[in-house]
């Protein structure tokens, strides 16, 4: 059999320097300038005998040193080391300048701009798909996102609805969908109840724009567009489906409603990845592996419309490595199915191939 190429969905490589430096309060802006003191807090923590606490704590400093890395290829360097070295990444860029926190640092176009030299890296651009990423009320004409996908030729758009806006936003509805259409591109968008927010916006407001929901009319008007709502519905969401809280198999649970929203094969242009909410491993594969199992139609629709993804960095604040997870999941799902999410099915969505009819 020959080895697999994997296509890790979703990482990220932005760095502090791309966020505002009040997110996400100005009381910590102390903690992010000097990480060594995270350390310390953890150190007397565990002097205290607060284990637990001590553990997540260093966590966080693992998290905010990955952040504080020089350049995007630094933190991509250190990403490699966990896969295969012909792995490839869609490399995710942020944009925190219309948050309420004020300017990152280093703006959007920078961003994209460097992350663009790094796909042309001589050491490690082939292992580079970059994504471009828009703020509708950053970019009201989406000039700086035109520019990323016709000068830069980015091959996909990320967005986080989550920061305060629609993904039917009429600047998206008019202005990216249908471009994104035309050139077959696909799009990211963040989905879970978790991450950053905007400050003004509320949980109600974040959750309706997150909501699977909330794309239906842009798949109605866009049907050929292929959407990924990342984590699979989310931490939350996936813990209150285990636990059989209220919402267990309702419609309320954004973990099921994507699997039913896939399962009915009424919307072929939905996927998922299972980026960051599969590192909570134990908890979870016994009921992914079930869902990607299933010898129903709907279980063959998800299978095909599942990718692999990490979400690398944020998942230094989680017990478990990349290399970890990655083992793991290809252990429990076996290697078929493993080859399916994380080799052919990235690269349906990227548009790279066309998918197989199966039988
Ligand atoms: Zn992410």
């Amino acid at each position: 059999m020959p080895d697999i190429r994997i296509t890790n969905c979703h990482v990220h490589t932005f760095t502090t320097r791309h966020v505002p430096v009040s997110y996400p309060f100005a009381f910590l802006r102390p903690l992010k300038k000097v990480p060594q003191l995270v350390r310390f807090i953890a150190w007397v923590l565990a002097m205290l005998g607060q284990h637990p606490l001590a553990e997540k704590v260093r966590r966080l400093y693992d998290f905010q040193k990955e952040a504080a890395a020089p350049d995007q290829k630094a933190v991509l360097r250190n990403l490699q080391r966990h896969y295969p070295s012909n792995t490839r990444y869609v490399v995710l860029p942020m944009d925190l300048s219309a948050i309420g926190h004020g300017a990152p640092p280093v703006s959007l176009p920078d961003q994209h701009d460097e992350l663009s030299r790094l796909s042309h890296d001589p050491e490690v651009g082939a292992s580079v798909i970059p994504f471009a990423t828009i703020d509708p009320r950053a970019d009201p004409q989406a000039t700086e996102l035109a520019r990323a996908l016709d000068d830069l030729h980015f091959k996909g758009v990320k967005i986080y609805p989550r920061l305060g806006f629609a993904p039917d936003d009429p600047v998206l509805m008019e202005r990216v969908y249908p471009k994104m259409q035309a050139e077959n591109l696909p799009l990211m968008t963040h989905c879970s109840r978790g991450g950053v927010q905007g400050r003004d916006t509320t949980d109600y407001m974040a959750n309706r724009f997150t909501d699977p929901r909330a794309y239906l009319p842009v798949m109605q008007k866009f049907p050929d567009l292929r959407i990924c709502l990342a984590h699979f519905g989310g931490q939350y969401d996936w813990k209150s489906y285990v636990k059989a809280g209220p919402d267990y198999d309702r419609a309320e649970n954004w973990q099921v409603q994507i699997r039913k929203m896939i399962g009915s094969g009424d919307y072929p242009g939905l996927w998922t990845d299972i980026s960051y909410t599969l590192f909570h491993f134990e908890d979870y594969i016994p009921f992914l592996r079930l869902f990607l199992t299933a010898d129903t139609e709907a279980g063959e629709r998800l299978r095909a419309r599942t990718l692999f993804g990490s979400d690398f960095y944020m998942t230094r604040q989680e017990a478990l490595s990349e290399k970890a997870v990655c083992f793991r999941l290809r252990n429990a799902l076996g290697e078929e199915i493993f080859r399916q999410i994380a080799e052919e099915n990235p690269r349906i969505w990227l548009g790279e191939i066309t998918e197989p009819t199966r039988s």
